[in-house]
């Protein structure tokens, strides 16, 4: 459904994507980990669309997007730090994008009422963002993702602001979302629990490059090398 060819990412001289290559299958929950500023963000945000791509290919649903814009590739992504329009209302911030594409008022009523419901925020859509917690700022991030009914979920680290409960909860509630919604999902983390809990597959990266792809239990019992065995191997 994702199909990574070789993908590659310089800033200037630096490369910091050395030819990754991917095929993430329709409805799968995919887990990137690996050390920090080892590329995943930068891989996420091209696949968004929202950094271009130094070389290779990136295809969506059999298309190759490369030059799609952002917001025409089905995709919608998720931020660590939620990245919400502080002067706008939880609601406005769910129909914002929607507004942006012409859709129709009372349907973009519609989507974010229903996201709402979903999401358990109906309370909370006449706050702005500096009104809610962590937790509902959170929420209403997912929310405006949700509402632009994606084919692709991409997910940076959603849950490293949340407490530890929270965090747990919410585990349990992506991935739930993400099989009711029948999305395919890309989901990075820095937490093993995370990945080992959520993932269909795990993707290990390291300085740029994949030095493993498999499920929790391939990766966990079967790591590729000592870099992975270290990387996944029971939490520090
Ligand atoms: P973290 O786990 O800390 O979020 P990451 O795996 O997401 O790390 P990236 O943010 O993708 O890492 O960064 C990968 C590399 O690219 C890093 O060396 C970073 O310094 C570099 N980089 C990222 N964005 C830019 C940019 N706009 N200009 C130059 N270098 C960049
Ligand atoms: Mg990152």
């Amino acid at each position: 459904d994702v199909l990574l060819r070789d993908v590659r990412k310089q800033y200037g001289s630096q490369a910091v994507i050395h030819g990754v290559s991917l095929e993430l299958r329709h409805r799968e929950f995919i887990v990137f980990v690996g050390p920090s500023g080892c590329g995943k963000s930068t891989l996420l945000r091209m696949i968004a669309g929202l950094e271009e791509v130094s070389g290779g290919e990136i295809s969506i649903g059999g298309r190759r997007v490369n030059d799609t814009p952002a917001g025409d590739r089905g995709i919608a992504m998720v931020f660590q730090n939620y990245a919400l329009y502080p002067h706008m209302t939880a609601a406005g911030n769910m129909a914002f994008g929607l507004r942006n594409i012409g859709t129709p008022r009372a349907e973009i009523e519609e989507r974010v009422a229903s996201a709402a419901k979903t999401l358990q925020i109906e309370h909370l859509l006449n706050r702005r963002p500096s009104q809610m917690s962590g937790g509902q700022r959170q929420r209403i991030a997912i929310g405006r993702a949700i509402v632009r009914r994606p084919d692709v979920f991409l997910f940076d680290e959603p849950l490293s602001n949340l407490d530890a409960a929270l965090r747990v909860q919410m585990r349990v509630e992506l991935v739930q979302l993400h099989q009711r919604l029948e999305a395919t999902s890309i989901y990075v983390t820095h937490d093993q629990v995370e990945a080992m809990t959520m993932a269909d597959r795990i993707v290990v990266f390291r300085d740029g490059r994949i030095e493993q792809v498999g499920t929790p239990l391939e990766v966990y019992r079967s790591p590729a090398n000592t870099f992975v065995a270290g990387f996944m191997g029971a939490p520090k």
